[in-house]
């Protein structure tokens, strides 16, 4: 184990990052924010995109090999991509993830492509343009289709991420994984979790993975098991013939935590060592009280010295509030 490499106290390497770029959205999904929006972190509380790329430098040199760039909505950020053009040089990162929302990526596609972007995942609840409408209370579903269109024109490997919403978008299952016979794209279907930014709390969750995939079986009764991939939060499954493969995330369930290498900056810039936690230190007072290097990279070994095992425990441990007073738009996923 090498000194400054990133381990939890429960012996689980870390070499992944979700970067939370921004909290901002043109997008208004129920299960993420309210209507009217949530409070915006002001633009001077924001990490910078200088802070951004030190905390990535160091972080890579502590063995974070792997960062997905989410939000908000990355794209919404004014200079998204000359940060991304940044972001490719920076030395021992071997994979750069973006999760969008689609509304503004199509014309973007050529430079993510030429960038090296590694993967895209795509967030679209709904093949049915009035229930996507309905979902994200926005009327954009064909400029989301546009984006899809050209990551397959330019082979940029892709997941589709869907929420099972009960009630909501349940039909659209079936079709989106007919979306996997002739594309060679990955849809992986998500548990809903409480980070709505109301509140609110459903009492039971209908739809967990093993009823989403139950609901599978009936229409594909010979599905597939295939192997996960190390780290992976998905069950992963195929359908004989079909191109691509489908995923179920149980990410109300919590049944990844044993193997979860990942830790996530919120676009504030406080460390979350687990998703249901409610951040355990904020690295951008840190970095503007002048920080040397060292300081900053003992501030992460520290950290991660004292991890929930499970977020399970991460929820018990909360200070402020439930999951349910956030809003995923300020955690990034
Ligand atoms: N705006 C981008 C997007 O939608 O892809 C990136 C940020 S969004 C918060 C990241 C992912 O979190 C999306 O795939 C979204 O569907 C998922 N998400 C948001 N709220 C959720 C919730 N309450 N339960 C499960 N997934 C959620
Ligand atoms: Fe915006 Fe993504 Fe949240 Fe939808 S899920 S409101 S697109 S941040």
């Amino acid at each position: 184990m090498g000194e400054n490499k990133l381990y939890d106290n429960h012996g689980r390497p870390i070499n992944y990052v979700r970067l939370a770029v921004t909290d901002r959205c043109n997008l208004r999904c129920f299960y993420c924010m309210p209507e009217e929006g949530i409070k915006y972190v002001p633009k001077d509380e924001l990490l910078s995109y200088e802070e951004m790329l030190r905390l990535m430098q160091l972080l890579a040199g502590m063995g974070i090999d792997k960062v997905r760039i989410t939000g908000g909505e990355p794209f919404v950020r004014r200079d998204m991509m000359d940060f991304l053009r940044a972001l490719s040089k920076v030395e021992g990162l071997k994979k750069i993830n973006i999760t969008t929302n689609g509304t503004m990526t199509a014309a973007l596609v050529p430079e993510l492509k030429s960038l090296g972007i590694h993967t895209i995942n795509l967030s679209l609840d709904s093949l049915d343009p009035k229930r996507f409408f309905q979902i994200t209370r926005r009327d954009v579903f064909t400029q989301v289709w546009d984006t899809f269109e050209a990551l397959l024109a330019h082979e940029i490997p892709t997941k589709i991420n869907a929420v099972v919403m009960d009630g909501q978008n349940t039909d659209d299952l079936i079709p989106m994984v007919e979306l996997t016979r002739h594309h060679p794209v990955s849809v992986r279907f998500i548990e809903e979790m409480p980070f709505n930014g109301e509140g609110s709390n459903y009492p039971v969750l209908e739809w967990n993975h093993r009823r989403i995939l139950a609901h599978l079986k009936e229409q594909y009764p010979n599905i597939e098991k295939i192997p996960d991939p190390p780290f992976s939060t998905s069950y992963n499954y195929h359908i004989p013939g079909h191109q691509g493969t489908v995923g179920i995330i149980a990410a109300y369930s919590r049944t990844f935590c044993g193997t979860c290498n990942r830790i996530r900056l919120t676009p504030k810039g406080v460390l979350k060592t687990c998703l249901y936690d409610d951040g355990v230190f904020n690295i951008r007072d840190l970095m503007r009280a002048g920080a040397t290097d060292q300081q900053i990279q003992d501030t992460f070994l520290q950290a991660l010295g004292n991890r929930a095992k499970d977020g399970w425990e991460a929820e018990k441990n909360r200070k402020f509030g439930t999951p349910a007073s956030e809003s995923m738009a300020t955690i990034g996923g």
